[in-house]
């Protein structure tokens, strides 16, 4: 629908502001748990047009912080065994996360743990990870962990699955409809207004990514804090010696990964430069520093074509994990953010998380704590 043509309802019970996986989820899994009122809005003529879409579209089940993992396998779970019945398209090629020296320590004692509880990743050497992929025989590494059940996914697809059912279940999705300002009257949030009009609404879910911190300037929220970090992906033309079939890849240590990608290779340096909620430009210096970074560290990688490339941002919390909850500050004012580098492979677990908590369900309050964004102000 052309955005002009469009108008809001006087009143939501729920409104998500930012259409990117964080609100899609949310909304989501709102809609599962019989909230019908949910208005979505997104700034963007198109959802997903931000981080959502620039991704490198990776399911990675083993993070170094506990909470993180497990909502990630979660996660996976879920969207791999049973959130719809007719599955969503990824391919399950699993992942070799390569380590090297005493940098590598918390991720192999995340591995670990993670297959102590049942969960499938096992840490390999050389030998069998130059089997998998054998371009990294020329690697630096000591160790791989080798996790069978990670994939790449058609993220545009995942996206509106969530997107799909909220519709089908009563949310309203509007694009083209940047929230400019929130409401607060008797101490709590009341309304937003956009270009489109003003709704009021009961509950405001802040999903707005690298501008959730705006979202809640507007509520006269002070920082959270969140950051955003503007990351580049790197895609090569076809390249007859890439195998479609190899695992992703990701140097932990070194901070580089590439994964197959329409028969060439998708690669990332792993830059990750403090930025502003807005447009990201890229850098051509990343470039001849991902060169850099491959000549010394895998030379077949190095210097490879280059048919696209872009910048997108990663929005962490001052300490990596999400910030999913109630703002202590302000009744109604919810936040789903600072997602970082795992926004789309986390995003059923938190939809379901933050629906859970957002309708007053159980959720384990340990894990309430763990991504309740009071934990940042307190005091
Ligand atoms: C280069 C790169 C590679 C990545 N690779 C992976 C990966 O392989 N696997 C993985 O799981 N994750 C990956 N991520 C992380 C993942 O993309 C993010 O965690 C996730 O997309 C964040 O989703 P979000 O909905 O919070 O934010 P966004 O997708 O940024 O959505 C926020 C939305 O809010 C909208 N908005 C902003 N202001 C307003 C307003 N005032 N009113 C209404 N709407 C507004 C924006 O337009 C935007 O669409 C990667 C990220 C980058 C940048």
């Amino acid at each position: 629908m052309n955005p002009s043509e469009q108008t809001l309802p006087d009143h939501a019970d729920v409104v998500v502001v930012g259409g990117g996986f964080a609100g899609a989820a949310t909304a989501c899994f709102l809609a599962r748990r019989g909230v019908s009122d949910i208005l979505v809005l997104e700034a963007a003529d198109q959802f997903g047009s931000a981080a959502s879409g620039l991704n490198a579209s990776m399911f990675r089940q083993v993070a170094t912080d506990p909470v993180t993992g497990a909502l990630l396998r979660a996660s996976v779970d879920r969207i791999r065994n049973g959130c719809w019945d007719d599955p969503v398209d990824v391919r399950w090629n699993g992942s070799l996360l390569l380590v090297e020296g005493e940098r590598g320590r918390p991720a192999l004692a995340a591995a670990q743990a993670a297959a102590s509880a049942g969960f499938d990743c096992r840490i390999v050497g050389r030998d069998e990870a130059t089997a998998r992929v054998p371009i990294l025989a020329s690697a630096h590494f000591d160790h791989a962990i080798w996790t069978p059940g990670d994939g790449v996914a058609d993220i545009s697809a995942l996206l509106w699955r969530y997107l799909r059912e909220a519709k089908r279940r009563g949310a309203r999705l509007v694009t083209g409809c940047p929230v400019a300002a929130v409401e607060v009257e008797s101490g709590r949030v009341a309304a937003v207004r956009t270009p489109l009009g003003r709704t009021t609404c009961r509950l405001l879910v802040d999903a707005a990514g690298a501008w959730a911190e705006e979202i809640g300037a507007l509520a006269g929220l002070g920082p959270l804090p969140l950051t955003p970090f503007r990351r580049h992906l790197v895609v090569t033309p076809p390249q007859a010696w890439v195998d479609p079939k190899w695992p992703l890849t990701w140097h932990l240590t070194d901070d580089w990964y590439f994964r197959p990608e329409v028969g060439g290779l998708m690669l990332s340096p792993c830059d990750q430069t403090p930025w502003f909620a807005g447009p990201t430009p890229r850098d051509p210096t990343v470039l001849e520093s991902l060169a850099e970074k491959l000549a010394a560290r895998c030379p077949p990688l190095a210097n490879l074509p280059i048919q696209s490339w872009w910048a997108g941002l990663r929005t962490l919390t001052a300490d990596g994990r999400f910030a999913i909850g109630p703002d202590p500050r302000l009744p109604g004012f919810f936040w789903v953010a600072g997602l970082g580098g795992h926004g789309m492979t986390g995003s059923a677990a938190v939809g379901d998380l933050a629906a859970t908590l957002l309708t007053g369900g159980t959720v384990d309050p340990g894990l309430a704590r763990a991504v309740d964004p009071g934990r940042f102000l307190a005091g």
